[in-house]
């Protein structure tokens, strides 16, 4: 038997509903706040990922799922969808039209990791994007909608941290400090974070290895070497925040190591994760689309691990499937022919139904229905049949109704829609 591939996985039709759950309140809460749609391909020039990622990290170090083409070009699953995002930006040129773009994306990302729970190698992210807008009332709006759509999934405990990174200016004295200060410690620092010290020591602030975390716990704090204008922006970020009421950390180890990456970064983190306790993550990338071939024009924006915030979604919301609104239990060959027109007809009405067609006894019909968690369920045998009566039972209350086969559309809706 051919089983799937390891590190992807299924999502079954009992899920679905989960996920289309979490799909509808973030389209609606990134529409309300101005967000559009954006749907870039999962394929693209590796390329793109080498330059906007970075060549010093995991993802293209050794996680990318890149393959050569017929014609030779080197080409990538997208392991994230900011990349796209930016080239789209630039190859349709949409700051001619306006510099302020705002768009979302919701789809799959691929990246080669150790598969464990909350890491798959197929995973789902949630994506903001949002071109030509430097001031930081952005920042601050970013971050509140990324925290409101926590609350209207009714998802609690979870904690923002943010840190700046600084800017071309001033970030190079930052990582002079910090590469002075790894060099004495570099006997705890893991292979990677030791080769990176010179061209990327920022790194070694994020790396998940329990010594690198040990050097680094007394490292400079980059907030300390901001030049003023970095400050100011940061302040008033975190100002706008604690005005909108939201709660946040600043965290000296949160960062990106990428020259691309400006100025306030953020992880949306929560205590039910274990081991993979990040969210969403997100931040400025005001260098990214003129080093990707466009304007210089600022950007913002975040992803949020769709997979990890389902684990996290409460209880309540997690069985959503609603069933069919109609199941239609037909006994004998004439009722079923007859049933499955109106059940038909129903569908075709917009009232969601679901006529069995296997054959099987009312017993075994009822069961099904209850399994199916449908609100009525409509039975037709040959002796309501002659009468030109069918049974509605509502499934719940366990009323049952008798209504005439003649407009049995219209009766079943005026039943239900009590
Ligand atoms: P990143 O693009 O690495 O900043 O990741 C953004 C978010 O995507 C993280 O906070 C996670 O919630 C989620 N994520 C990243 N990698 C994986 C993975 N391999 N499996 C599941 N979720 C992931």
């Amino acid at each position: 038997m051919i089983q799937l591939v390891r590190g992807f996985k299924d999502i079954l039709p009992e899920e679905t509903p989960r996920w289309q759950h979490i799909e509808k309140t973030v389209r609606t809460l990134f529409e309300d706040f101005g967000f559009r749609e954006i749907r870039p391909p999962i394929l693209e020039k590796t390329e793109l990922f080498k330059r906007s990622i970075g060549e010093d990290t995991d993802i293209v170090e050794k996680e990318m799922y890149s393959f050569e083409d017929r014609n030779g070009d080197s080409l990538t699953l997208r392991p994230e969808a900011t990349a796209s995002v930016v080239r789209s930006y630039i190859q349709h040129k949409m700051y001619a039209a306006d510099p302020v773009q705002k768009m979302y994306t919701i789809g799959p990302m691929f990246r080669r990791e150790r598969p464990q729970k909350g890491r798959y190698r197929q995973f789902y992210q949630i994506n903001a994007e949002v071109f030509g807008i430097e001031s930081p009332l952005i920042d601050a709006q970013l971050i509140f909608m990324l925290v409101n759509l926590f609350s209207r999934l009714s998802v609690t405990g979870i904690r923002v941290h943010m840190n700046s990174l600084g800017c071309p200016g001033c970030r190079p004295d930052f990582k002079k400090n910090l590469s002075d200060f790894l060099a004495l410690k570099k006997q705890l620092l893991c292979e990677n974070c030791g080769r990176r010290i010179g061209r990327n020591p920022m790194r070694a602030l994020d790396c998940k290895v329990p010594s690198c975390r040990e050097a680094v716990s007394e490292a400079p704090s980059i907030l300390h070497s901001l030049c003023s204008n970095c400050r100011s922006h940061f302040e008033a970020v975190s100002r706008m925040l604690e005005q909108q009421g939201v709660g946040f950390e600043v965290d000296k180890r949160l960062v990106r190591g990428l020259d691309y990456y400006t100025r306030t970064t953020f992880e949306i983190q929560t205590g039910e994760l274990g081991a993979q306790s990040a969210v969403a993550g997100g931040g400025r990338y005001d260098g990214l689309v003129e080093a990707l071939g466009g304007p210089s024009q600022p950007a913002i924006g975040f992803a949020v691990g769709f997979d990890r915030l389902l684990e996290i979604l409460p209880a309540k919301d997690k069985n959503r499937d609603a069933g069919p609104e109609i199941f239609v239990a037909a006994l004998g060959d004439e009722s079923v022919i007859k049933a499955y027109l109106w059940a038909t007809d129903l569908s075709v009405a917009g009232i969601s139904s679901e006529i069995d067609l296997t054959g099987r006894s009312l017993k075994s019909l009822m069961k099904r229905a209850d399994r199916l968690n449908a609100a009525h369920v409509l039975i037709v045998g040959e002796d309501e049949l002659k009468k030109g009566e069918a049974i509605l039972r509502n499934m719940k209350t366990k009323e049952q109704y008798l209504i005439s086969v003649n407009g049995i559309v219209e009766n079943i809706r005026n039943i239900i829609c009590q």
